[in-house]
């Protein structure tokens, strides 16, 4: 199949993800419509993603907890937005042993609920603040049209929950976790993205503020890299999340809730993917090079075999994440195509030459054709392939930032605002009313992706970039900029 072409991104930027995540065999179709059925060299770049942050939460005092898949469904009924927000994508378990349950479980959406009737438990005095627990997981919501990693019924993801003394305290940590996945964001998968605030009408049910990382796909359409919420008390006075504070006064505790799910896989393959298949970051691809041997005769293939195996020991001591292609029957050329859409960040290829010579050829995924080709002695070899590693990774990020400024303007004019939103991001003056946003959604469909929480944020200024403090849409007085765009 490798031989194949993809449908290029141009054609139908939809279709060539579609063929991509199968082909690469990233996820495949399940039996039930809507769920996914994530392979081994996907679940590998998942647990990558995962082993970074699981790092990164437990560096800002987070530990790791289970909470149960089942949530009596009187519990999603406690907090009233939430139960408004989650009622129509729930799955409802009514029948268990061969008899009907005294009371349906809800298969967990999330799990705030299950979780603050624990935190209700545990908490009793201000010495227990703050409980700072993580659980890694997968949830259900009924979602009626689905993309494998993008949308799908059951997701694997993170989500943390956190219980605080004070509203500061909370919003502090809300604000932490924002600065985490933009660490994780930029630096691991290569992705540059926008932190900000959702508006009303978009934040999370039962949040009293969402703050969200957007990010620039290929074809200029955002997707929400992850969440972080502020949920104030409204949790806590739903399950009774309380505690005795210094004075011995009863308090509600203030609580938080942040995530990132699978749906960052399908980030990575639209931001850096080709038309020739996936690029991935080398700090998450599973396979950071591919060594392909190359030989014709028996005498050939046993030398070749053997240095392969010699370069494959110096880069795997060095911590470097290495895969020998050792398929027999199956040509080098064909095999440079296959590592090519399954997007593996170097290639070193090894002849009877280079075994002559001392040397390999390293073939970087990010440049194609001569430009990326570099011969490179075997001596040494680990160090020059980490620093290539580390180009690559850089190289991606900056590409990709590069591509966002280019289709981000700075539309002020409402004219100018509708041809922003066909090609990429608006960034404009936003008077803050939900009535101008959903118009905007109708006559565009484009959302208010969020509202930066960095204001100087660069694109392309456009010709009438409008009145500063200027609504792009009413023209009322607007104190700041949101970022508006067509969304997965
Ligand atoms: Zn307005």
């Amino acid at each position: 199949m490798a031989d194949l072409k993809l449908t290029t991104r141009a054609e139908d930027f939809s279709e060539w993800y579609n063929q991509l995540v199968l082909r690469a065999e990233l996820a495949d179709y399940a039996p039930v419509r809507g769920c996914m059925i994530v392979r081994p060299y996907g679940w590998a770049l998942w647990e990558n993603i995962t082993a970074a942050l699981d790092k990164r939460f437990k560096a800002t005092g987070h530990l790791n907890a289970a909470f149960p898949l089942f949530i009596p469904r009187s519990f999603i009924e406690k907090e009233k937005s939430h139960v408004a927000g989650f009622s129509p994508e729930l799955a409802v378990v009514t029948y268990g042993g061969g008899e009907e349950l005294e009371e349906p479980l809800v298969i967990r959406p999330t799990s705030e609920t299950i979780i603050g009737h624990s935190y209700a438990k545990w908490i009793q005095s201000y010495r227990d603040l703050p409980v700072l627990i993580n659980q890694w997981n997968s949830v259900v919501r009924w979602e009626l049209r689905t993309r494998l990693f993008l949308r799908t019924l059951e997701f694997f993801w993170q989500e943390g929950h956190t219980a605080h003394a004070t509203a500061e305290e909370a919003e502090a940590e809300t604000r932490q976790m924002v600065d985490v996945y933009t660490d994780f964001a930029l630096n691991e998968a290569a992705v540059p993205v926008i932190p900000g605030r959702k508006s009303e009408a978009e934040k999370f049910a039962g949040a009293e503020v969402t703050y969200s990382l957007e990010a620039m796909m290929g074809d200029g359409k955002a997707l929400q890299f992850c969440t972080s919420h502020d949920l104030g008390q409204n949790f806590a006075k739903a399950f009774e999340i309380k505690y005795l504070d210094k004075n011995g006064v009863l308090q509600h505790c203030w609580t938080t809730s942040w995530g990132l799910s699978t749906r960052v896989v399908g980030a990575l393959i639209m931001v850096h993917g080709d038309d020739q298949g996936l690029i991935l970051p080398p700090r998450l691809a599973p396979y950071q090079v591919v060594i392909v041997p190359i030989f014709k005769s028996d005498e050939e293939k046993a030398k070749v075999l053997e240095n392969a195996g010699q370069l494959r020991r110096q880069l795997a001591d060095a911590g470097i994440r290495v895969k020998m292609d050792e398929r027999e029957g199956l040509s080098p050329g064909f095999k440079f195509n296959d590592w090519e859409m399954r997007g593996v960040p170097l290639r070193l290829e090894l002849g009877p030459k280079d075994v002559a010579t001392g040397s390999v050829v390293l073939a970087r995924r990010d440049r194609p054709g001569k430009e990326g080709k570099a011969f490179v002695p075997q001596q040494g070899l680990d160090s020059a392939v980490a620093r290539l590693l580390e180009e690559i990774q850089k190289s991606l990020h900056d590409r990709a930032l590069e591509f966002r400024k280019a289709n981000t303007f700075e539309s002020g004019d409402y004219g100018e605002f509708k041809k922003a939103v066909e090609k990429g991001f608006a960034y404009s003056w936003w008077c803050g009313d939900s009535g101008c946003e959903e118009k905007i959604k109708d006559e565009t469909k484009a959302t208010m992706r969020c509202i930066p929480l960095d204001q100087t944020l660069q694109g392309t200024a456009s010709a009438q970039a409008g009145r500063p403090g200027t609504c792009v849409y009413c023209g009322q007085t607007a104190k700041e900029r949101a970022i508006f765009a067509r969304a997965y």
